[in-house]
């Protein structure tokens, strides 16, 4: 296997852009590698620019639940771009992808369509705060809600693996209102309430997370979540933006059966083209412009291309029998080939991560103690072996519809075999 093609454009890109890159994950530097550059993706695969083929387990960092490419999303992103790919004014299909997302999502009853998971949550964190008329807010070690400033504290993911506890560029007073606690840790935000209670515009938590690593809600967490927030007028606000149409169409809050007051979706909702969403009650949402005093505006905001891969997509998952189940079935036999190869797996649905640690990973610190050169070491074994995953310790392993049989199969051999070698 050569990547000398994939080796010569990243030489190209690095005076162009930071890294090389558009986003810092991709530069692959908890693994110490080149970045792949892709050529195209179809299915479960994913094609670098020396020709390689891999069987993809980032699709996309989650979107791409159907697989690169699904034949109904491309031929509804056809169809719309000759009708005109912007006109920056409402148009019937807004309509439709919000009153899908109402359906399955009852908790959503007033949204927005924003461009990015980023813009979804820094929306609905500034609509929380105009509703409450609070300024504080409380985050989670290790949960990642986008790069905007407010949130960018012990943020998980790319801020992980590459030590940087907080971002440059932050001012201080953009942050000091963001309280943190630690995950699964009841305690924790029991003490927030207690010291700040009245204060507390939100509470801002991804239901399951998925950006330390996959780490799981202990049994009534997020339950605790709820009836804390809605003693102390605290708007609760789910992070949806990997979970939302994951792990059920009805995403996490249907998955464990708790519902937020507001929710951010992303990622899959606009079927692998720049959307995301924010909405919840009605009487929050109501507080944005030009309703309310809530400023928030968007040139491309409901995109009818990013729509119509949106409509696609939620409509595929409707129609394809048993995608949840048949997901799980998928991601329960790859967790199964990992666990009989000694690692320490979390998985939930079709999001998984083997930690290589000893410790059960419950929180930001337990998912920190991983070691991160042995995950290097399986990331690069793995990518040896036509299997393409996310280039560090503390992301989720995503399946697909698309993820055969065979292709599942081949993978567990080859996770199999990296037990045998070690
Ligand atoms: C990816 C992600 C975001 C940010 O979305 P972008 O579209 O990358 O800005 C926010 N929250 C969660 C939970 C995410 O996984």
């Amino acid at each position: 296997m050569t990547i000398q093609k994939s080796k010569e454009l990243y030489a190209r890109a690095l005076p162009l852009m930071p890294g090389g890159v558009n986003s810092p994950v991709r530069a692959c530097k908890s693994v110490n590698a080149v970045p792949l550059f892709i050529e195209r993706a179809k299915g479960d695969q994913i094609i670098d620019a020396d020709g390689n083929t891999y069987i993809d387990y980032i699709c996309s960092w989650g979107p791409d639940i159907l697989g690169h490419g699904d034949p109904e999303i491309i031929e509804a992103v056809k169809k719309a771009c000759d009708r005109g790919l912007t006109f920056g004014a409402c148009h019937k299909g807004e309509i439709e992808l919000t009153g899908l997302i109402r359906t399955h999502m009852p908790s959503m009853e007033m949204m927005r369509l924003v461009n990015s998971g980023t813009e979804a949550v820094m929306s609905a964190v500034r609509a929380a705060r105009g509703y409450t008329g609070r300024d504080k807010i409380i985050k989670f070690e290790g949960c990642y809600h986008g790069h905007s400033d407010g949130l960018l504290v012990k943020a998980g993911s790319g801020l992980l693996t590459a030590a940087v506890p907080d971002s440059a560029g932050v001012p201080k007073g953009c942050t000091e209102g963001t309280l943190l606690a630690n995950y699964n840790d009841e305690q924790s935000v029991k003490d927030l309430f207690e010291q700040y209670g009245n204060d507390i515009a939100a509470l801002i938590v991804e239901p399951c997370a998925a950006n330390m690593g996959v780490v799981p809600p202990k049994e009534h967490f997020l339950q605790f979540l709820r009836e804390i927030t809605s003693a102390y007028g605290t708007v609760l606000i789910f992070d949806e933006v990997i979970t939302g149409f994951r792990l059920s169409l009805g995403g996490a809050q249907q998955y464990y059966g708790v519902y937020p007051d507001m929710t951010t979706l992303g990622k899959i909702v606009g079927g692998g083209m720049p959307l995301a969403v924010y909405g919840g009650k009605k009487e929050v949402m109501e507080c944005v412009a030009p309703l309310g005093s809530v400023y928030q505006a968007g040139t491309l905001s409901g995109n009818p291309i990013a729509v119509s891969a949106g409509i696609a997509a939620i409509r595929a998952l409707e129609k394809r029998e048993n995608a949840y189940q048949l997901l799980e079935e998928k991601s329960r036999k790859l967790a199964s080939a990992m666990q009989l190869s000694g690692m320490n797996v979390n998985r939930v649905g079709s999001i998984m991560t083997a930690f290589f640690t000893d410790q059960t990973v419950t929180d930001y610190r337990s998912a920190k103690s991983a070691d991160t050169a042995q995950y290097a070491e399986y990331w690069s074994y793995l990518l040896e072996n036509g299997i393409y995953t996310a280039p560090s310790q503390f992301e989720a392993m995503f399946v697909s519809l698309a993820h055969s049989d065979e292709d599942i199969e081949a993978t567990c051999k080859v996770i199999a075999a990296f037990h045998h070698q070690s």
